[in-house]
This record gives structure tokens, C-alpha cells and sequence, in this order.
């Protein structure tokens, strides 16, 4: 493990925003963690952040008391059994694919270009594609912050009550995942050519559809999904039927309404909403949380005042204070 102070959190987390952090731990592997935690119970820090790669989480300008976990890659912690492997939560979700194809083990081609630690994947359900990743997860093992005795416990997939990138671990933010077990299928010569060529279609999408020029967190907004608020929208916009029924799979997709909405393009600071995705806000040059927060508030007005409801962000959003 690494102890740092004063560390400016813009220079680490995806996104390039963040005030600076009092102290930062990094820790790339089981032990570093207890270890960690140990340094961190013994001189009282609180409160406790957890970070992966940031590519989901929306930092505060202002400066963050307490502690950051810097969850970190080892690739190096990775483990076969069978057509199982586990994958310590610092983990890039690229390092563990590539090890599963060397092990002629497929399943998770569909994560392809997805910027993620394991832990902050398995936390947040991360899915693409039309897979998640709780399609793969066998067991989570994790350490409850809240609890003395810092035990390592397991849960397994049906205890984890994955969601639309929802689960246990992000209604409980005490529980810092640590490693994870994924279940995935032998597979010959042919087949994991096939599973590289999906793999590698996934990134090149990416690449034509996404604005990866700039820092962001992905999608802002969850789409929305629940059959109540599907048919609000569609009360008043009732020409996307087709869409919902086809292309959607019966949700509506934000990046949609954010352009119909008007903010394709829309600009506050240094952040803007992206015209190639309306459903991501970039940072164009040193933007602000604040400005992405004014950003997000304006969609969220126009939004409820057209539909009588409020959008859910997907974006973790830090705030301090
Ligand atoms: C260009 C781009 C494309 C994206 N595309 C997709 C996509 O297709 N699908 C999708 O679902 N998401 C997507 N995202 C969002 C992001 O990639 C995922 O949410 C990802 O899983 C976040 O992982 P992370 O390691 O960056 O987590 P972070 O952003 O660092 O953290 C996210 C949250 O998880 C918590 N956390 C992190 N690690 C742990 C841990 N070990 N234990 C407990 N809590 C933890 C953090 O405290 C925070 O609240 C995209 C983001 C970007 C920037």
C-alpha cells in the first residue's frame, strides 16, 4: 500500500475533476486492504471514500477530509479454477477479459471497452450490450466498513439482488467488495475467435459512438425502465412507440430525450453535453462539478416539467459537507 496527502483527485479519477484529498491509500491487493484498514482504524480517519477508476463517480470541487481507498489494478490477482476466475476488486475489467480469453474461457466479451475496475463494476451492475455483469458472477467477497472486526464475508449471486445497475454492495455503501468470482464457458479454438471478434466489434463501436475524446463518466442518466414512467413519456411524446416497442426493448433511452429535450451540445463551463451521445457530459476543458451538477440540474427540470417525473442519475454523485 501507498500513503499519499494533499492529492489533487482531478489528476486521478477518469472524469479530470475533483478538489484535492487530505489522504489518498492506494492498495493493489487483498493484504494491502487490511492493511489499510488497519492504518485507517488506528488513526481514527473518517470518513472513508472508496475509488476504482473513477469512470462512474462525480468528485467535489471542494477538498475531501478523511480518506480515499484508491482500489487499484494488480493484474496479477487473478485466479483459474475450473471455468471459474477471480479477480481481486482493483482488477481492470480489460485485464480480467484478456486473462479469460489466455484461458480459453468465454462469457465476458460483452464488456468490451467497458472502463471499469471489477469492483466498481460488480457495485454498480455495470452492463452493455444487452448482458450485465451480474450474468457472470458466481460469488463477491467483500469487508463490512461499519463493522470492527473488518471479516472478509462472501455472498453469492442471488444474494447480491443485482438490479438495473443496482445491488446490495450500492445500497450498503459500508461494503467495500474485495475480490469477485466469475463463472464462465470452456470454449474451443473457434469459438473464442468468435468471442474475440464480438470483443473487439464492442470496442470499435465504442470508438464510432461514444465521445472518448474527452473525460467523462459514461452515461449520466439510468434510461428509463419502469413501465409507470415509460408510459408518461410516451403520453406525451406518443410517436416513440415504435422505438420502445423495437430498438429500446421496452425502456427509453436518455440520450434520445436529452437531445429531443433541446441539450444536445448544451454547455455550462468547462463541461458539455455531447453531441455525438446526448447521455454523456464531457469535460471539454477543465470543467467544474459544479458545472456538470448545473448541467444535470437543467436536464432534470426541463425533464419533470415535460413528464411529471424525475430522471435518476447513473452517475455516483461525492458531495461534501
Ligand atoms: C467512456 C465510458 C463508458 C462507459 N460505459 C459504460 C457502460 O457501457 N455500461 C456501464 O454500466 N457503465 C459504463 N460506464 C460507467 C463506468 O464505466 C462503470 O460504472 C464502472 O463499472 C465504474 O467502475 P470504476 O472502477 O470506475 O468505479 P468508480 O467510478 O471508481 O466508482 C463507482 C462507485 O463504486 C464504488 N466502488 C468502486 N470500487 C468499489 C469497491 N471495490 N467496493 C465497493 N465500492 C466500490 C465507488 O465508491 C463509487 O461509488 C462508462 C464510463 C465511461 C467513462
Amino acid at each position: 500500500m501507498e500513503i499519499k496527502q494533499n492529492v489533487n483527485l482531478s489528476q486521478i479519477s477518469y472524469y479530470g475533476i475533483g478538489g484535492k484529498a487530505k489522504i489518498v491509500i492506494d492498495v493493489s491487493s487483498e493484504q494491502d486492504i487490511k492493511d489499510a484498514l488497519g492504518y485507517i482504524n488506528a488513526n481514527k480517519l473518517a470518513p472513508v471514500y472508496i475509488l476504482g477508476l473513477g469512470c462512474n463517480l462525480l468528485l467535489p470541487d471542494e477538498n475531501l477530509e478523511g480518506v480515499v481507498l484508491h482500489i487499484k489494478s494488480d493484474s496479477g490477482s487473478l485466479t483459474k479454477e475450473g471455468t471459474s476466475i477471480t479477480a481481486f476488486a482493483g482488477v481492470k475489467m480489460s485485464d480480467l477479459i484478456e486473462f479469460s480469453f489466455k484461458n480459453g474461457l468465454a462469457g465476458l466479451a460483452w464488456a468490451g471497452g467497458l472502463p471499469s475496475t471489477v469492483g466498481g463494476a460488480v457495485r454498480g451492475n455495470a452492463g452493455c450490450f444487452g448482458s450485465e455483469i451480474k450474468d457472470n458472477i458466481r460469488l463477491v467477497r467483500y469487508i463490512d466498513l461499519s463493522d470492527s472486526n473488518l471479516k472478509i464475508q462472501t455472498m453469492d449471486q442471488t444474494q447480491c439482488q443485482f438490479g438495473y445497475r443496482e445491488s446490495y454492495f450500492k445500497r450498503n455503501p459500508a461494503l467495500l467488495i474485495v475480490s469477485a468470482t466469475f463463472n464462465l464457458q470452456n470454449a474451443g479454438l473457434i469459438e473464442m475467435q468468435r468471442q474475440k471478434e464480438i470483443y473487439q466489434k464492442n470496442i470499435d463501436y465504442r470508438q464510432s459512438h461514444h465521445p472518448l475524446e474527452y473525460p467523462s463518466c459514461g452515461s449520466v442518466f439510468k434510461n428509463i425502465n419502469q413501465l409507470d414512467q415509460v408510459q408518461k413519456v410516451m403520453q406525451v411524446w406518443p410517436d416513440i412507440e415504435a422505438l420502445v416497442k423495437g430498438k429500446w426493448y421496452g425502456k427509453i433511452s436518455m440520450a434520445y430525450i436529452i437531445g429531443r429535450l433541446g441539450f444536445s451540445g448544451y454547455m455550462i463551463g468547462g463541461a458539455q453535453v455531447s453531441k455525438k451521445h446526448n447521455n454523456y457530459i464531457s469535460n471539454v476543458g477543465n470543467a467544474k462539478a459544479a458545472d456538470v451538477k448545473a448541467i444535470i440540474k437543467a436536464i432534470q427540470d426541463k425533464f419533470s416539467e415535460t413528464f411529471n417525473f424525475t430522471p435518476d442519475p447513473e452517475v455516483q454523485i461525492l458531495s461534501v459537507g
